[in-house]
């Protein structure tokens, strides 16, 4: 699943591609994942200018003229694909947005993703999005903010996957985030000393910078159909059940955590 090293970098490839393109029709295969019937959606979006891609969470925004806003869901994953003039288009594809020069991207959603059209102030009062929260990499996120999150009882994995709470960290980057701060993921936040969790804030930052480094996560695409450089030798402990813990040499666990799964050192990682 994407998660926020992979959607900064969609969105910074989209943004840069895609600026002041102009939307001529396309083709919507999958209208349960539009906000708008088929025909009133490609009628409303033709003729826009694409002014700015850049995502929120996990949802990719591309603002348009004349104050409208494209929104994108990718859901459990989804391969957003850039294509050139006479490039031929894949198979599959839920979504087909295609550009007045010819060029366009398709988005492919691997469950349930969604594309909504919004226009003036639907953006603000937007259900899914107006409440999602800012990401680790803003500049908001401080040690005084994150410390202000950690204000709570609920578990510390809870909080971190809460989209209200912290915008875009899903079950991949977090098993090792959990694990270089020596937190077990069921741990009750308020029992963590103020010391660890700046030492988390920071480590969840240094986390994310690295993945975006080398270009976010092996197993997705980028815009241009690109795999890029996280795969499993980056990892520490994730996915990696039954294989030493690279710090004391214990056995690596998988565990159930609520409605997810985590992998821990049960030695490293106590609750
Ligand atoms: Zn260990």
């Amino acid at each position: 699943m994407a998660e926020l090293p992979e959607l900064l970098i969609l969105a910074e490839q989209m943004d840069k591609e895609l600026e002041l393109r102009q939307f001529q029709g396309g083709e919507l295969r999958q209208e349960k994942s539009l906000n708008l019937p088929v025909e009133e959606f490609l009628q409303e979006i033709s003729g826009k200018k694409i002014l700015k891609v850049y995502n929120k969470g996990k949802w990719i925004f591309i603002q348009l003229s004349d104050d409208y806003h494209l929104l994108l869901n990718l859901g459990m994953g989804a391969d957003i694909l850039y294509h050139e003039m006479g490039r031929e288009l894949p198979e599959e594809y839920q979504c087909l947005f295609k550009f007045t020069d010819g060029s366009s991207f398709t988005c492919k959603f691997w469950w349930i993703g969604r594309a909504e059209l919004l226009h003036g102030p639907e953006l603000a009062e937007h259900k899914a999005t107006k409440d999602l929260a800012i990401s680790p990499l803003d500049d908001g996120f401080t040690r005084e903010h994150f410390r202000k999150l950690c204000q709570s009882r609920s578990q510390i994995k809870n909080l971190i996957l809460n989209q209200r709470k912290i915008g875009g960290i899903g079950n991949v980057y977090i098993h090792d985030i959990l694990f270089q701060a020596k937190i077990h993921p069921q741990k009750p936040i308020n029992t963590i000393i103020t010391p660890e969790v700046d030492k988390l804030r920071d480590i969840i930052r240094d986390n994310l910078k690295k993945a975006i480094k080398l270009g976010g996560l092996a197993y997705e695409k980028d815009f241009y159909g690109e795999n890029k450089g996280f795969d499993e030798k980056h990892f520490l402990v994730a996915y990696k059940e039954g294989e030493p813990c690279p710090e004391c040499g214990g056995t690596i666990e998988k565990i159930k955590t609520g409605s997810t799964s985590s992998y821990i050192c049960p030695h490293c990682q106590k609750l």
